[in-house]
């Protein structure tokens, strides 16, 4: 049987952290599923299918990543894709709290589901979005921090 992780995260942007964790769960899993989480609630700067667009740039040479999005709970979306892993990335304590937190609840709904995390290379412990999507928005240049396939200029944000 395949082999499937779920990799979700809002990828807003998509950054070279995220990057160097999925090449690295290449090794690891035969297929792995981009899903970003479209949440009503939470504003992005990046649309969906922008989001959507420059990830697929980014694995365009590699048919073992595929890049989806969904609504709802993770756990179902995995089941409905026929993954019983979620891939997540650990930077610091303080990510791995949080992603205790939700990687427990989500065992608690469905125990046939495990999540799988991956420490981050020291080098990309000081990258989030967050930070990425403020220098971009300050007219900065953030193209070290984001795959060197994505070239940030094709790519036009929605200011809030
Ligand atoms: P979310 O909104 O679900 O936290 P993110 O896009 O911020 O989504 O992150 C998705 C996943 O990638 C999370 O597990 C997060 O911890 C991980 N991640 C984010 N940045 C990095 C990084 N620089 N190195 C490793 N993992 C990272």
């Amino acid at each position: 049987m395949k082999k499937i992780a779920v990799f979700p995260g809002s990828f807003d942007p998509f950054t070279m952290g995220h990057e160097g964790i999925v090449k690295r769960a290449l090794n690891l899993f035969d297929e792995i599923i981009i899903a970003v989480g479209a949440n009503a609630l939470k504003k992005s700067y990046y649309s969906l299918e922008t989001r959507e667009k420059m990830i697929s740039k980014v694995f365009q040479g590699e048919p073992r990543v595929k890049v989806d999005h969904y609504e709802g709970l993770t756990v179902d979306y995995c089941k409905t894709n026929g993954a019983k892993y979620i891939l997540r990335g650990l930077r610091t304590s303080a990510d791995f709290e949080f992603e205790r937190a939700i990687a427990q609840v989500n065992k608690a709904m469905a125990s046939e589901i495990e999540s799988v995390f991956l420490l981050t290379i020291p080098e990309h412990t000081p990258i989030n979005s967050t930070i990425v999507r403020d220098i971009i928005r300050s007219g900065g240049d953030a193209s070290r921090f984001v795959p060197a396939t994505i070239n940030l200029k094709d790519y036009k944000g929605e200011e809030s």
